[in-house]
């Protein structure tokens, strides 16, 4: 007989969250321990949505988005979730570039990118000053009309190569481009060049634990393999949703499934107006990503002067449609060294990740598909070599993730990576007022997706749920 995955589960809650994205699980996490009755529904085998890791023989574990986020993360994990998360996120110290423009390693901060810019780059550095406090004092409710072109136009005309070092990071850590508003480049940016760049030192699977620990100390139901078909609405409230062929009744609901999915498959066009209907069909999804997943052999070690990051490429220029193509030139390598899992055995592993088009790959026959992974993986290893000499001979264990891998483990349409572009974030936000209870949490537009970004929505949407039960709780005098 099939497995019941909902067996613990009851016939009623206060907010089912759907899906376990760090928005997902953080918004769960508050609401429990708020007192809240909460269930957390997770399609997949695990918890972590795109914060995830995989095992391989010989004990090679891999992270699939572990490769860098800001100072902040320590802030909100340590007021979202404990200390003991809190603790274990180190900055990483050698983000390096190297292209044809330039070659260089940086703390990636604010310091050091004025130095870097003021003496390698030979920029004035009254401009220097003038640009940082500008994207710093950038907030979300300024004009959108100005793109992130217009702005490093503004400060550094002309300067092509001043224009790679300052986006290709951002580029990779979001999928934004030039065109996008000039907002969504400075805030992220700003949070980065605050303090530079951390990890969580243990890995993902240590974190993933340690949060779905925190969860069920706060008495979250937590339920995987269970994916919800359909969000029920009557008279403009949410009523249930609808999970492996049961109908759990709630008094809100959670989304962190990717925004497009919520609106079109979960609730269905006709429970929203029109005008909302028609703003939804608008949000363009962002892009996908390939990576190619190399384990070294149990004896070989890789110097950590190499770098904990490596943004690479081999265009002549900086240009978003380069950073999308097949015909990759731009590759970002983390370096994985012991000291990521101290706990485990020493390992040295490598993720190479390239941001990458659905297109390319979702037509592809079975032989097509295959074929292209292993000219992946090849062209990686080839462009490792510069970096760690003989890489083909002192690898393990090497595999390849394409956008149709992102696709089947998240169901984000067209695998996307990083959430909606950044009108999604206004249809996010109005869902509540289309249909009382109704909330989006995850990866929309650029501030509110990777690691920190997607914890920060969580929390922000928890925040007004918890509102609302309270009020609610209040009228009714319990
Ligand atoms: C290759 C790659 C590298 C990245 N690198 C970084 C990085 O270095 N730093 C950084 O900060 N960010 C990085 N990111 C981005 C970051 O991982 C994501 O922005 C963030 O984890 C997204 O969290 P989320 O809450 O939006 O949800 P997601 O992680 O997208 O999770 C959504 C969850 O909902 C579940 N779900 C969907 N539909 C249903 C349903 N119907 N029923 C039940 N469950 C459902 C999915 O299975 C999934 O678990 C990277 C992303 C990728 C792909």
């Amino acid at each position: 007989m099939a497995r019941d995955f909902l067996k613990n589960v009851s016939d009623q809650y206060d907010v089912v969250v759907i899906g376990s994205g760090l928005a997902g699980m953080t918004s769960a996490n508050i609401l429990g321990r708020a007192g809240h009755r909460v269930l957390l529904l997770e399609q997949h085998y695990k918890l972590g949505g795109l914060a995830t890791w995989f095992l391989r023989p010989g004990g090679h574990i891999f992270d699939i988005s572990l490769h860098g986020f800001p100072h902040g993360m320590i802030k909100s994990c340590r007021r979202y979730w404990n200390d003991d998360i809190a603790d274990r996120i180190v900055q990483l110290k050698n983000i390096r570039f190297d292209n044809p423009m330039f070659s260089l390693t940086t703390t990636f901060n604010r310091a050091d990118f004025t130095h870097l810019l003021t003496t390698r780059f030979g920029l004035d550095p009254a401009a220097v000053t003038a640009f940082f406090d500008t994207a710093r004092g950038m907030n979300f409710y300024d004009d959108q009309t100005t793109t992130t072109r217009d702005l490093f136009e503004r400060f550094f005309p002309g300067r092509e190569d001043v224009v790679r070092l300052l986006m290709e990071p951002i580029t990779y850590a979001n999928g934004s481009t030039l065109e996008d508003p000039a907002i969504t480049y400075g805030i992220v940016f700003s949070n980065f060049m605050s303090k530079g760049v951390f990890i969580y030192q243990g890995g993902t699977d240590d974190l993933v634990s340690r949060m779905k620990q925190e969860l069920e100390k706060n008495n979250v139901d937590i339920a995987i393999r269970c994916n919800v078909e359909r969000i029920h609405v009557a008279n403009d409230q949410v009523q249930a949703v609808e999970v492996n062929g049961r109908k759990i009744r709630c008094r809100a609901v959670i989304s962190n499934a990717n925004l497009r999915t919520t609106v079109f498959d979960l609730l269905g066009r006709e429970a929203l107006s029109q005008d909302f209907v028609e703003q939804a069909e608008a949000v363009r999804l962002n892009n996908s990503s390939t990576q190619v997943y190399m384990a070294m052999k149990p004896d070989v070690e890789i110097d950590e002067s190499t770098g904990d990051l490596l943004f690479t490429s081999t265009a002549p220029v900086f240009r978003t449609d380069l950073l999308l193509s097949r015909n990759i030139t731009s590759r970002t390598f983390s370096f994985y060294y012991p000291n990521t899992r101290p706990d485990k055995r020493r390992r040295y592993a490598v993720v190479s990740s390239t941001n990458a088009n659905w297109s390319d790959w979702a037509d592809l026959s079975e032989s097509e598909y295959e074929a292209s992974k292993q000219e992946l993986i090849d062209s990686t290893i080839d462009a490792l070599e510069k970096y760690v000499p003989d890489a083909r001979a002192k690898i393990d264990w090497v595999e390849a993730a394409t956008p149709r891998t992102f696709n089947r483990y998240t169901q984000h349409q067209l695998g996307a990576s990083f959430g909606t572009k950044f009108e999604g974030l206004a249809v996010s936000r109005a869902l509540p007022q289309q249909i009382g209870g109704m909330y989006h949490a995850g990866s929309v537009g650029i501030i509110m997706s990777g690691w920190l970004g997607a914890i920060n929505y969580g929390v922000i949407v928890s925040n007004e749920v918890d509102q609302k039960l309270t009020t609610e709780n209040a009228a009714i005098g319990s």
